[in-house]
């Protein structure tokens, strides 16, 4: 189940600054935990973060073989086609959008 996290916090968790458009996320290991930091477009809409449809997919299931080597680094997120659930993008990450 999702909850809601402070945004700076998921931004610092997560190692980027909200982008406009791109949903962001990382698989946190140790914790077993997976962060959605959503889009600024996605944080304007006034939805509930839990309704959005990144954090529908997470609750549906993630694919462990999907995330095995996807775990505890940022990630663009995306929503499989075919089953719903959420998956890795796997596209570059600007320097410009990383905090470090
Ligand atoms: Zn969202």
């Amino acid at each position: 189940m999702t909850r809601v996290i402070r945004a700076n916090f998921v931004e610092s968790i997560v190692g980027v600054m909200r982008h406009e458009t791109k949903h962001f996320g990382r698989a946190v290991s140790a914790e077993g935990v997976m962060y959605i930091l959503h889009s600024c477009e996605c944080v304007r809409t006034g939805i509930d973060p839990r309704e959005c449809a990144y954090s529908v997919a997470l609750d549906l299931s993630i694919d462990p073989r999907l995330w095995a080597h996807q775990q505890d680094c940022v990630v663009v997120l995306a929503i499989c086609p075919d089953e719903g659930d959420l998956i890795p993008q796997l596209a570059e990450i600007r320097e410009e959008d990383s905090l470090s």
